[in-house]
């Protein structure tokens, strides 16, 4: 989606990514898989081992959402300003947080958003960043939706616990992040990440297929039969993001596209 800018206007997205035409996005409706009952019941069954630095909540429930949208089953979400990939712009924003506010709430086009709340991401393996970072959540002033989103600079990814730099560069530069990674990363975590990249692309493929020129040809390069990190690969050949944000360029671009849906 595109990223609605200061109160009143729209900016265009920063890197030059093609937005989706109308036809795409009914493409993408109709490939989007269907959400099948509540599950919610058999999540809160799940007893939890392990809980997040920034929630406090076990996990989520990950392979499941690399294929499946959560757009339909949440009241608002998380929306990633796609053109904040540096930390000083964000810490600016969260202290002028019009410079966050969305033009208009995402769920009912309503034009007034308020701050809602400050929450705290806690980010792990990435120097660059502080131990906690502040993140800014709005809600929809309209009475009868009420929808909050929670706005995430696109170096914080959104449902991993490390920042993307670090996933990146335990995926993309293995031999580089073993001498440089925090102790704290277990093997595994590093084991999944890479099984999610070799597991199949093929969604991704098909909504970048329909996403306008740039994006078709990264699709076209890579074809449907592709792993996601082949995506990536291609991604990274015709977009060029910056080394430490080319996950997060994917990721933001596969939200933008279909909400909900991860790239890893
Ligand atoms: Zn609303």
């Amino acid at each position: 989606m595109e990223w609605p800018g200061k109160r009143g206007r729209r900016l265009a997205p920063s890197a030059g990514w093609d937005e989706p035409s109308q036809a795409a996005q009914r493409e993408k409706a109709k490939a989007r898989p269907e959400v099948v009952g509540s599950s919610a019941r058999a999540e809160r069954a799940e007893i939890p081992t392990v809980k997040s630095p920034n929630t406090g909540r076990p996990p989520p429930p990950a392979e499941s959402s690399l294929e499946r949208s959560r757009e339909s089953r949440y009241k608002g979400g998380t929306l990633i300003a796609e053109e904040v990939g540096e930390l000083a712009d964000h810490l600016r924003r969260v202290a002028d947080a019009d410079q966050y506010r969305p033009a208009e709430c995402a769920r009912c086009g309503h034009g007034s958003v308020h701050v809602h709340d400050r929450v705290e991401r806690r980010p792990l393996g990435d120097v660059l960043l502080p131990a906690v970072v502040t993140v800014l959540v709005f809600r929809c002033a309209l009475r009868t939706c009420g929808a909050t989103w929670r706005i995430l600079p696109r170096f914080l990814a959104r449902h991993l616990w490390h920042a993307w730099r670090a996933v990146e560069r335990t995926v993309m530069m293995p031999e580089k992040a073993e001498a440089t990674s925090a102790p704290t990363m277990a093997v595994r975590t590093g084991q999944r990440w890479r099984e999610r990249l070799a597991s199949s692309g093929r969604l991704l493929v098909v909504l970048l297929a329909m996403a306008g020129a740039r994006l078709a040809a990264v699709a076209t390069k890579v074809g449907l039969g592709c792993t996601r990190g082949a995506l990536v690969a291609a991604f990274v050949q015709v977009v060029r993001p910056a080394p430490g944000l080319q996950l997060a360029a994917l990721a933001t671009v596969v939200h933008r596209l279909a909400r909900g849906i991860r790239l890893m």
